[in-house]
């Protein structure tokens, strides 16, 4: 996604001057921001020609190294978070005034869960803004401003309910890590170390995670890493079950005031994630 802003007259930069920006804008060194596993890029070009060029790159990329490095739960859920944390954290800052972010999220709006999200971490004016013009999409589109035909409208309005903005750049972000994370494991006798070494594989990425497989790494590798996806799910499976039983027990009269085990302690919830695959929201 690459946007540039021109503080004059568009007409008075010239093609090259734009290329040379670009140029510009990659020869920077890249930052990053607080999730820490994006890669956030901002430029401000001074052209010859005296005006200045501001160019904003948001390179989504998950860095597959450091999400596994964390060892700490699902990486595959971690991922998800952090690609949804950024998309918030984007899309109410300076992402909210660009055109050709406002078109797609009027265009997609957010499912129920992103919804909830933006409430909870966003300022409310961005999101107000962000809510005023998809109203002014659906109201053009599902209500009609000419009054087309009702089964187009209906059909329209059905449309908006299943895209979300957010899902739709997380299911980008999502590609692009399997992407180098396969390559990484069939490459990289390190990284296949370090998968070994996580937490755990929640279910439903477990279920994934071995379906890509099949097509992403070839025999030599996709045994391993398919027997390691499974260990690293079915232990996690035994412990939380483990865990439940252990939390039962202690509403057992003969076990009150027994301390309960960290394992136990949230049982149901760890229960539900693993089984959900949706961590547990700050
Ligand atoms: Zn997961
Ligand atoms: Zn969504």
């Amino acid at each position: 996604m690459l946007s540039c802003r021109f503080h004059k007259n568009d007409t008075l930069f010239s093609f090259m001057e734009r290329i040379f920006a670009v140029f510009i804008m990659k020869a920077k060194t890249f930052e990053k921001n607080s999730a820490g596993i994006f890669w956030l890029f901002t430029a401000e070009y001074k052209l010859p020609t005296g005006g200045v060029v501001l160019i904003s790159k948001n390179i989504l990329t998950v860095r597959v190294e450091d999400i596994f490095e964390k060892k700490c739960g699902c990486p595959i859920c971690l991922t998800i978070k952090a690609s949804e944390d950024n998309s918030c954290e984007y899309i109410s800052g300076s992402a909210m005034m660009e055109p050709d972010i406002r078109i797609e999220t009027n265009r997609l709006g957010f499912c129920p869960e992103h919804f909830d999200m933006l409430l909870k971490t966003s300022q409310k004016l961005p999101l107000a803004l962000i809510l005023s013009t998809h109203l002014d999409e659906i109201k053009a589109e599902a209500y009609g401003e000419n009054k087309t035909a009702l089964g187009k409208r209906l059909k329209r309005g059905g449309e908006f309910e299943k895209t979300c903005y957010i899902c739709s750049r997380t299911e980008s972000d999502l590609d692009r890590f399997f992407h180098g994370m396969f390559k990484l494991y069939a490459q990289d006798e390190h990284f296949r170390k370090l998968f070994s070494e996580q937490e755990y594989i929640c279910f439903p990425h477990r279920n994934l995670l071995l379906n890509l497989a099949q097509k992403a790494l070839k025999k030599d590798v996709l045994r391993q890493f398919c027997e390691e996806t499974e260990r690293l799910s079915e232990n996690r499976l035994v412990q939380i079950r483990n865990g439940l039983d252990e939390f039962c027990r202690s509403f057992d009269y003969r076990n009150i005031g027994k301390q309960l085990s960290e394992n136990a302690e949230n049982a149901p919830e760890n229960a539900i994630e693993f089984i959900t695959g949706k961590p547990k929201k700050d």
